[in-house]
């Protein structure tokens, strides 16, 4: 039976998918890097970036600011210090945004798993959508970690920030349990 209302909503929920698409298409061919080069593997950036692989070729280019970034770049293992710089950067850029964890270190603190001062799981503190293994991942697997988030983004997979907005209190409470205090709410959402 002819519903008005249903159907008008209908099509306005397939209007903004479609919006959602071409918007994803958009960020997906114009991506800025911020890279936080916060470990060893951050050796295998350079060669990334510039002529021998040549990340530009995907549309990617670095940035300065997180405020301008949509893309994080993780490279290495993170103590309580990084760590908290990594959050006040990822809390300063805009939605959509994405992470790359890069290198094991990023994934279970890798050689320096049992430090005191190492923390273990990116993905604890911030939502990390992708992952590159090795120690140290070379720049063949960088571009091909570029390519998959690049799929990602076009198919709507890469939804790490909203993850982190539904689910805010429990990053939160890892953050705070590990840092003892984050100002990062205060300074940002307030
Ligand atoms: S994964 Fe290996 S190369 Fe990367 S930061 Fe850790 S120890 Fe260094």
């Amino acid at each position: 039976m002819f519903n008005i209302v249903e159907d008008t909503q209908k099509t306005r929920e397939d209007t903004r998918k479609t919006w959602e698409k071409i918007a994803d298409y958009f960020r997906a061919n114009s991506i800025w890097m911020k890279w936080y080069c916060t470990g060893c593997g951050a050796m295998e950036m350079p060669p990334t970036m510039t002529s021998r692989f040549d990340m530009e070729q995907l549309g990617m280019g670095p940035m300065a600011t997180p405020r301008q970034a949509d893309v994080l770049l993780i490279t290495g293992y993170l103590s309580a210090k990084t760590l908290r710089r990594v959050i006040y950067s990822y809390e300063q850029m805009q939605d959509p945004k994405y992470v790359i964890g890069f290198g094991s270190c990023t994934l279970n603190g890798g050689i320096y798993f049992d430090s005191y001062a190492t923390m273990t799981r990116l993905d604890h503190y911030i939502p990390v959508d992708l992952y590159i293994a090795g120690c140290m991942p070379r720049p063949e697997a960088i571009m091909n970690a570029f390519d998959t988030l690049i799929a990602m983004i076009k198919k709507g997979e890469a939804k790490g920030w909203k993850h982190y907005q539904d689910n805010y209190e429990w990053y939160n409470a890892n953050q705070i349990h590990s840092l003892k205090e984050v100002r990062v709410k205060d300074e940002f959402h307030e």
